[in-house]
């Protein structure tokens, strides 16, 4: 089994987990997890996500708000993430970005919400966890303009987008769907991306890898994720849980 896994991108506070949370969380030692970081995705989540990290030692925090929920924020929250942040053990504004496949906000409000987190995130040193789909020329703008540190989850851009992610010098995190079958593009990606600047993650509950395609996903089922990238790199996949494990600690810059 492969040891030494650090889950960059999971959502642990999801509805999804009530049932079994505790249980499901102290099992993941057992199934080669060492770390793992838990994403906001509104100020309700992000207060989760810190919760769970208070909870956990191997529970790291990012707070932040999604561009699905760009439609609603309070006024204020933004003070409330940068309140939120100073909490020892969060480690990056996120996720926030641009959605365009499901346009919940309007892309506007999507935008403005988007790049005032970007300039919270400088503020504060912090690194950023990118969510984009179907907004690569948005994001790339604003990515440019801003300039932040951090990570471009669950990547589903081409491998030119993914050359200008890493020109800015961030990570590119991969999930399950480097196993589906129709996932081409994206293997090509991986193919591109150089190993020290790659991230796994599960993107939990969703994204779950081949064969559990359609189920609930959790940390554990990273090593098929690890398995597909290390037969694409040619190394073995002990040495894809031990870079990724490196570099994530890098792009969060813990420990
Ligand atoms: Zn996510």
């Amino acid at each position: 089994m492969i040891q030494n896994i650090f889950d960059s991108h999971a959502h642990y506070d999801d509805r999804k987990f009530d049932g079994d949370r505790e249980e499901l969380l102290l099992s993941l030692r057992d199934s080669g997890v060492r770390l793992l970081t838990n994403i906001g995705s509104n100020l309700q989540s992000s207060a989760r996500s810190v919760e769970l990290s208070r909870r956990y030692d191997f529970i790291y925090a990012a707070v932040g708000v999604h561009p699905h929920d760009a439609i609603d924020v309070p006024e204020d929250y933004l003070e409330q993430l940068e309140q939120m942040a100073k909490e020892q053990k969060v480690v990056a504004i996120g996720e926030i970005g641009l959605d365009y496949y499901y346009d919940f906000s309007p892309r506007e409000m999507q935008k403005i919400v988007f790049e005032q987190q970007l300039r919270l995130a400088k503020k504060l040193g912090l690194p950023v966890v990118i969510h984009s789909r179907d907004a690569a020329a948005d994001t790339m703008e604003l990515l440019k303009k801003r300039r932040p540190k951090g990570i471009v989850h669950c990547f589903s851009g081409s491998t030119e987008t993914a050359k200008e992610v890493l020109k800015l010098g961030m990570y590119i995190g991969f999930t399950g769907v480097v196993t589906f079958k129709n996932a081409r593009k994206t293997l090509e990606v991986v193919e591109m991306v150089p190993l020290d600047r790659m991230l796994v993650e599960t993107d939990c509950p969703y994204m779950a890898p081949e064969p559990f395609r359609g189920k609930r996903c959790d940390s554990a089922m990273l090593q098929k994720t690890i398995e597909k990238i290390a037969e694409i790199k040619g190394i073995s996949p002990q040495e894809v849980a031990d870079i990724t494990n490196r570099n994530a600690c890098r792009a969060y810059e813990i420990g």
